[in-house]
């Protein structure tokens, strides 16, 4: 049986929760252990696919098409193993479970109530992956901060496990905030204190406390933190500011924290974390020998969050080609064929990320242009690679009203289409095409050459598709289809041939970049990026296929 461990919040939201269990879990990972990590989020959405980018940051989708908080690409960046829908569950979900089971008259008549049927529902869960043989220990991170009403019933459950299992199957990593006051210059232990008491008064008793704080924490902090939280001063683990994420399992491991978890779960503690490559990684991350400048243009670029899979996928990629990558958020809406090459004058590359909804389209489309005319090079995910190709229809093939049917119901040139099993859909919630599916690709091309394989696979969410009817014109051109489903013939993958880089994908590459797998996509874009740097720093002019002849 596997063994449990509960990761829980206090004093103030966005303390790092996720980062924290996905450190831990990758030290267990690197001494052989068979870890996992899954978050149950207190919110009333049964998936966070419905929700604004504003509200929760990007939507993750797994393998199995489960739309899922964020926090799991922090998991499977950091544990390079795949995650599913059981690792995310929210508020939503259980009850829906639990009200489901009511309607098909599963209880015999009893009244249903949130103890025991809704906390039964979630130990359920809550033990479940454990259940199937795959994993030596389970992390689960309760979202939100206790002492929030909605997070009760999971704290509730967590108490009921701590009865149920025995003493070292399960423990309870408690982290908090150790603010400092300048004024005072002094850090201060009180607001711990007060969300231990909290969490102790609903019956759960933390085992480790990781204290997140600006400044180092002194061994008389830390004695004061576990007399009054009733700790052991060793298990008091300080989290101090990192310069990067990826160096939080470092500090961890020098704080030993997975050392202390081992001893409190009874397990043997023979041999350190094997972390070689991750600290390969991490120095080549801090010493870049090159840097580029990389325009991600959407519109949610106000929310560093709502793109945070692309943006991690940049910084896998930057450590590989030992370059750093600045981002520089582009608001699409701001673009017009008047300002664009001096808006874009100063970058390297040119990505066009995911959307939704006609606001700021055309702005993406006049910097597609650009890109397909000046050879700077372009990567277009999903909505990015729809927008290439309605400009490439417009302004090569002479499509005057080429469109997406998203932005135009009407329109007479759809060259992008809704998918026909979309069209039966009424419902939002997970009735996109969620998920993992094959793609065969074309040799020779571009695609061909990033990935180096005909047969790949990847994640999608997307309603609308390339509508094959023009293919031959676009082809016809030099915007050629080079990945394709191999069952359903929907196009993956457009590209120009004869452009330094030019590839637009209907799939979502950035959700499966991790540290020890970057994505050949990004590191290939990332590459061309610096060679198109280093041809602008040597005034030499980008070569274009028309210039060839
Ligand atoms: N809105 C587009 C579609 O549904 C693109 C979706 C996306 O970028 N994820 O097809």
């Amino acid at each position: 049986m596997a063994k449990y461990i509960f990761v829980t919040g206090g004093v103030t939201s966005s303390l790092g929760k996720g980062i924290i269990a996905a450190s831990l879990a990758k030290l267990l990972q690197a001494r052989g252990l068979r870890v996992t990590i899954q978050k149950f989020d207190p919110y009333i959405n049964v998936d966070p696919g419905t929700l604004n980018p504003y509200e929760h940051g990007e939507c993750y989708v797994t393998d199995d098409g489960a739309e899922t908080d964020l926090d799991l690409g922090h998991y499977e960046r950091f544990l390079s193993i795949p995650t599913s829908q059981a690792n995310n569950v929210t508020t939503g979900r259980i009850y829906q479970t639990v009200i489901n089971k009511e309607r098909e008259g599963a209880y015999l008549g009893k009244t249903v109530q949130v103890i025991p049927h809704i906390t039964d529902e979630i130990k359920k869960r809550m033990l479940e992956l454990g259940k199937t043989g795959n994993y030596d220990i389970v992390i689960t991170e309760i979202g939100g901060t206790v002492g929030d009403i909605e997070s009760l019933p999971y704290i509730e459950a967590v108490r009921q496990l701590q009865w149920e299992l025995a003493d070292d199957d399960l423990l309870v990593v408690h982290l908090t905030l150790i603010p400092y006051l300048k004024a005072a210059k002094e850090l201060k232990t009180k607001p711990t204190q007060h969300s231990v008491k909290m969490l102790s008064e609903s019956g759960v008793f933390p085992d480790i406390l990781v204290c997140r704080t600006e400044e180092p924490i002194n061994e008389e902090i830390k004695r004061k933190i576990a007399l009054f939280c009733n700790v052991k001063p060793e298990a008091v683990i300080e989290a101090v500011d990192a310069s990067t994420i990826y160096e939080v399992p470092l500090i961890m491991m020098n704080e030993q924290l997975d050392r202390i978890v081992l001893k409190k779960l009874n397990m043997p503690d023979n041999h350190e974390p094997e972390l070689g490559k991750w600290k390969e990684f991490l120095n080549k991350l801090k010493y870049p020998k090159a840097k580029v400048n990389i325009g991600l243009i959407g519109k949610y670029v106000e929310l560093q969050d709502a793109y945070k899979s692309i943006l991690e996928a940049f910084v896998h990629a930057g450590a590989m080609n030992e370059c750093k990558v600045q981002v520089q958020y582009i608001h699409s809406e701001f673009i017009t064929p008047e300002n664009v090459a001096e808006k874009l004058s100063s970058l390297d590359g040119l990505l066009v990320a995911p959307g939704f909804g006609h606001r700021g389209i055309e702005g993406k489309i006049t910097a597609v242009k650009y890109a397909r005319e000046s050879g700077l090079p372009f990567f277009g995910i999903c909505l990015g690679m729809q927008m290439a190709v309605i400009e490439f229809a417009r302004n090569v093939l002479g499509l005057k009203n080429a469109h997406s049917r998203e932005m135009d119901p009407d329109a007479t040139e759809a060259v992008i289409d809704m998918m026909e099993e979309q069209k039966k859909v009424t419902k939002m919630g997970g009735t996109m095409r969620l998920g993992a599916y094959p793609c065969d690709i074309k040799e020779g091309t571009l695609a061909h050459k990033i990935y180096g394989a005909v047969q790949i696979s990847e994640r999608h969410r997307h309603r609308y598709e390339f509508n094959d009817q023009y293919l031959e014109l676009f082809e016809k051109k030099g915007m050629i289809a080079s990945g394709k489903n191999p069952q359903t013939g929907l196009v993956e993958i457009m590209e120009i041939a004869g452009h330094p880089f030019f590839i637009g994908v209907q799939y979502h590459p950035e959700l499966k970049s991790t540290v020890e797998n970057p994505h050949p996509l990004f590191v290939h874009f990332v590459a061309a990026s610096k060679i198109f740097n280093e041809n602008k720093s040597a005034q030499k002019a980008p070569v274009l296929q028309s210039e060839l002849g």
